[in-house]
């Protein structure tokens, strides 16, 4: 069985001072050991630092491991039973968001700018001679009246619907009769 050699004052000074530098306890005791050839077990350091008041603080790192190794252990299930709301609040974010964009979709497009050059609405004696002879409503009868494209009775916009038209509507095969 070891025996419990007393402290000298050379190894307590030798402890205090390895205390001061922020030495483990076990690098203490193996110093201690070595430098006065005993034998100074790690527990024996720590009971001795304690016995002097020598008690070290946690550095902010420590403290830092300890807590988190502390919540990391003691909060999981807790952990595990706050992603309730953070879960909700995700779903309800998504919802919102599904929403705009079922409204977006919805939402009619938007009026097309009115055209501000649009039908004159004259009637014909007043439509004048380059004046576009498309009507645009029967009862009465209202024509555009807008400046005739060169070439056509009409302005450029009612040239091309008529254009237009009258190109889809002819037949472009299957309607040749033999002669
Ligand atoms: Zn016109």
């Amino acid at each position: 069985m070891p025996a419990i050699i007393a402290w000298t004052d050379a190894q307590t000074k030798m402890l205090i001072k390895f205390f001061n530098e922020g030495h483990s306890a076990s690098v203490t005791a193996k110093a201690i050991s070595a430098v006065f050839q005993i034998e100074k077990t790690r527990n024996a350091v720590i009971g001795k630092w304690h016995r002097m008041g020598l008690i070290r603080e946690l550095t902010p790192e420590q403290r830092l491991l300890r807590s988190s190794v502390q919540s990391s252990c003691v909060s999981k299930p807790t952990h595990h039973a706050d992603r309730g709301p953070v879960i909700a609040k995700r779903v309800k974010i998504l919802r919102q968001l599904h929403e705009e964009m079922k409204q977006a979709i919805q939402e009619p497009p938007p009026a097309p700018v009115a055209v501000k050059d649009g039908p004159l609405y004259l009637d014909l004696l007043d439509v004048p001679a380059d004046g576009c002879r498309f009507i645009v409503s029967d009862s009465p009868y209202l024509y555009c009246a807008r400046p005739q494209r060169p070439g056509s009775s009409y302005c450029q916009a009612h040239h091309e619907r008529m254009y237009t038209k009258t190109r889809i509507n002819l037949p472009t095969r299957g309607f040749r009769v033999a002669a």
